[in-house]
């Protein structure tokens, strides 16, 4: 068996200002050829697939084309998705002939001149191999599933959690493909669009509406004939013409099954629209507020509009600014990316005092730069971090400024570790030492599971915001819940 995999994946923020380059690839490994087999066992979606591929008793050929994955970021740039698709259409069409293919994409990235960047991908892989090689993808089940998507895939497989376990996925995925290789299955894929969006803050699959309607998915599963239901609640800051929450089954040769699945799914959906708009995000200064009142042990307060994991910049300053107006005496950790300040703090050197604006100089819409005097406590000129199954991320340079018990981890560029516990310790802090951490992520508090005594979600402005009404939406097909009224919809 000859099976073609490649990864390219990026998660799109459409109200962020930042172009994403192949610069923001080439930060988490951009791969080709063998080196993806060499970097990539356990990582990802692809690790995942790599694990059942080396499973198979019959022999299989790996034939390795492309691994580019952009985190999430701004739109992304017409040259950088060119290349990356001419790439991976030269190696599709070296590796032929194929029996089957296997891709990680997100299922959320658009590019300057492409909103539908998966359909893309699918359509140019459909084009090389043609109809009668099974394409089986894994998705983020925050991804937009579109038109192209379903007419160019054989399965579409999302997360089943988040936070997300991408190898788990990889794994579900290549397993539906190795069995239909091999005869035992014939998937028929079904999908159904729902017509809403929903803010993140209802988005984790631990509880609440997210939960109940992943159980669901799972209970369905165990129905006779049923291979995979694959919930997507698209991420919310997708500004693109078939954008919404979607739903897609796949079924053993059995459409009817399929659709009645797709059909029972998205009811249910549209049925928690109400609750997944629940929120319990309080503003900024009372959060801060909170955190310093709690008892003993780490507050997390998350950034809910500039959620660096959503794609946004990370340069937000309105939790930080109350930090300093309240004067707060509580040890608290503070990320922010912010180049320049990188740059004057590791030039004035450790123990220097200096007065910089801080922050909110790529979102200038939602933030703007905070005056702040701090001493430079420490400077990093490059630091690796071993994320495990999300990779290897390279910290590079950082710096830590001191303004009273407020301490900031100045970054030079978007990093992964942005929400990581590495980002202080590396630069000498103890995180037993902290009262409360700023993160940027809505959903992705695991890291600091072993402090975390409590969780404050911050109504803050930025271009992940969850007040969603108040994006200028461009392409978003209307009506949509909840930004129209729509009082009669049913699958
Ligand atoms: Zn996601």
């Amino acid at each position: 068996m000859r099976i073609a995999f490649a990864e390219i994946a990026q998660e799109t923020d459409s109200f962020s200002p930042i172009i994403a380059e192949r610069t923001d690839f080439e930060a988490y490994g951009l791969y080709f050829g063998n080196e993806i087999l060499e970097r990539m066992r356990g990582v990802g979606p692809i690790g995942g697939f790599l694990d059942v591929a080396a499973d198979q008793a019959d022999g299989v050929s790996l034939m390795p084309i492309v691994r580019a994955w952009g985190g999430a970021g701004g739109t992304i740039a017409a040259e950088t998705l060119d290349f990356l698709i001419a790439r991976f259409v030269d190696g599709l069409k070296r590796s032929l002939p194929l029996d089957g293919v296997f891709l990680s994409l997100h299922g959320a990235a658009a590019s300057a001149n492409e909103d539908d960047v998966e359909g893309h991908v699918l359509r140019a892989t459909r084009e090389v191999v043609g109809s009668a090689v099974p394409i089986v993808v894994a998705l983020d089940h925050h991804a937009n599933i579109t038109l192209q998507m379903v007419r160019c895939a054989d399965a579409l497989v999302g997360h089943e959690t988040q936070p997300h376990d991408p190898p788990a996925t990889g794994r579900k995925a290549a397993r539906l493909l190795f069995r239909m290789l091999r005869g035992e299955i014939r998937p028929t894929l079904r999908w159904q669009k729902i017509p809403m969006i929903a803010p993140q803050d209802q988005f984790l699959t631990s509880a609440g509406p997210m939960k109940e309607w992943f159980d669901l998915a799972r209970a369905m599963e165990l129905r006779k004939g049923v291979l995979d239901v694959s919930p997507y609640p698209m991420q919310p800051w997708l500004d693109v013409a078939e954008g919404g929450w979607a739903v897609v089954v796949h079924t053993d040769n059995d459409p009817e099954l399929a659709q009645a699945v797709a059909v029972e799914m998205a009811n249910k959906a549209w049925s928690l629209r109400e609750y997944f708009w629940r929120s319990e995000r309080v503003p900024p200064a009372d959060a801060v507020r909170q955190a310093v009142e709690a008892k003993s042990g780490l507050m997390i307060l998350s950034d809910t509009g500039d959620s660096v994991y959503g794609g946004a910049p990370g340069d937000s300053t309105c939790i930080l600014r109350a930090m300093l107006e309240q004067k707060i005496s509580c040890n608290a950790l503070v990320p922010m990316i912010d180049p320049g300040a990188v740059h004057e703090a590791s030039a004035a050197g450790v123990g220097a005092k200096i007065t910089i604006d801080l922050g909110g100089k790529f979102d200038n819409i939602f933030n703007q730069p905070v005056r702040v005097t701090g001493t430079v406590a420490a400077v990093s000129d490059g630091f690796t971090v071993d994320l495990h199954d999300r990779g290897v991320c390279a910290l590079r340079r950082t710096a830590l400024l001191q303004v009273g018990s407020v301490y900031i981890a100045l970054l030079d560029h978007r990093s992964f570790a942005v929400n990581h516990p590495v980002l202080y310790t590396h630069l000498g802090l103890e995180m037993a030492d902290a009262k409360m951490v700023i993160v940027k992520t809505a959903s992705n508090f695991q890291f600091f599971g072993r402090w975390r005594k409590g969780l404050i979600r911050v109504d803050s402005p930025g271009t992940t915001q969850s007040d969603l009404t108040a994006f200028a939406w461009k392409h978003l097909p209307r009506p949509i819940y909840p930004l129209d009224p729509i009082s009669d919809w049913q699958a």
